[in-house]
């Protein structure tokens, strides 16, 4: 990743002298399933109801800067009220203004890794010292006895359910117990709720836990990761600081009716998520056979695929990063390179993608593995 210029470094603000933005080590490849997006084409219904709704939509005029229109679909959808909504510019922007208004000098979140590596990117652009909790590091369960204990001198808490890059979900049971003992505030990431079994969301939770919030995305099962639109739900007060610190006009009238549309047809991508989900399992079981005749190499960790409730699985092979750059070279396949991330050795993480781009994935690890191995 570019460095800052030595001129550079001596004028921006001493803490971002050093920064290393977050770096998705995009190429374009025929086959993208590197960074979770939906890779199935919308709905035609969809499709044809947001081109109509931009082709209406005034670019003349500012946006709503609250996006309310959006906000009462989302709490509707939700069964929220339109007070408990905050929109942002990606769930993004909405993890960036997460630590700029709850973080800062002097100030803790507790992460607990292998997990969204954004994270701690805006914690480092918001001086914000971070406290880490390592998951288990076969199964990436919480450790809840170490959690709970940093959880009670953070000033906030981040939760992934399912976690990214390895697919579990965090518990109702233990996001209360964190709540409970955080004196701050507990950000639970839901960007790929929409694939997990149904009630797992933790949103039941609100209503008794106010230092709770849920983070979700359009960008990952309704299709739109190019709009960029994503939101909160929290208790009013809460919302309040989002409303307070955002930038007025983030998100823009073409991201909002683009977004609208998504949430009144939101039953239209419910055979999508389905099929992803299906296939999901179907490249798991794929995979555990491709794995099951794969030995370690020696100083290598086992093979192993991970059960996930995303839309991508995490996979560990001999000679990831390897595979990882003949998939992209020979294959045009792009996958997530993980293999160098603490925690995560050796690992590559795969978005489920079409039938047909799964079994492409298929074919070209199991002729990849073979040549490794050989
Ligand atoms: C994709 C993702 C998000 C949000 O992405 P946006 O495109 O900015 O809405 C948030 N958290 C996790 C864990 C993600 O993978």
């Amino acid at each position: 990743m570019a460095q800052l210029s030595d001129r550079m470094r001596a004028l921006v603000q001493p803490h971002l002298a050093s920064i290393e933005p977050y770096d998705p080590a995009f190429t374009p490849t025929r086959i993208n399933l590197s960074a979770n997006e939906n890779t199935y084409p919308l709905p035609p219904t969809v499709r044809t109801a947001i081109d109509d709704a931009l082709s209406a939509t005034p670019l003349n005029r500012y946006p709503d800067p609250m996006s309310n229109r959006l906000r009462d679909l989302i709490a509707a959808r939700g069964g929220h009220s339109r007070q408990q909504i905050c929109v942002g510019n990606g769930g993004d922007e909405l993890l960036f203004n997460f630590l700029m208004a709850f973080g800062g000098p002097g100030r803790t979140l507790l992460n607990c890794p292998p997990a969204f590596s954004e994270y701690e990117f805006f914690a480092s652009v918001n001086q914000t010292q971070v406290e880490r909790v390592w998951r288990d590091s076969v199964t990436f369960e919480l450790d809840m006895p170490r959690t709970l204990e940093a959880a009670s001198h953070a000033n906030m808490v981040i939760l992934t359910s399912p976690n990214n890059p390895t697919g579990n979900l965090v518990s109702a049971q233990e996001v209360e117990q964190v709540c409970e003992a955080c004196p701050g505030m507990v950000m639970v990431d839901e960007a790929y709720i929409e694939f997990a079994d149904l009630g797992s969301s933790v949103e039941a939770l609100l209503p008794n836990h106010p230092n709770l919030v849920v983070l979700h995305t359009l960008s990952k099962a309704f299709g739109e990761a190019g709009v960029r639109c994503g939101y909160v739900v929290a208790a009013h007060d809460v919302i309040d600081v989002f409303a307070a610190v955002r930038q007025i006009y983030s998100v823009n009238v073409l991201t909002q009716a683009a977004a609208e549309v998504a949430m009144r047809l939101d039953v239209m991508f419910e055979p999508i998520v389905q099929q992803i989900r299906s296939e999901r399992e179907r490249m798991f079981a794929a995979l555990q056979t491709l794995i099951e005749g794969l030995g370690a190499a020696s100083g290598e960790l086992a093979p192993a695929v991970w059960p996930s409730q995303g839309n991508f699985l995490l996979l560990r092979v001999p000679g990831a990063a390897d595979v990882r750059t003949r998939l992209r070279d020979e294959y045009s396949i792009l996958a997530r390179d993980f293999s160098a991330a603490p925690g995560l050795a050796g690992c590559l993480r795969i978005t489920v993608g079409t039938p047909q781009e799964n079994d492409e994935v298929l074919r070209a690890l199991s002729q990849l593995l073979k040549e490794e191995r050989s």
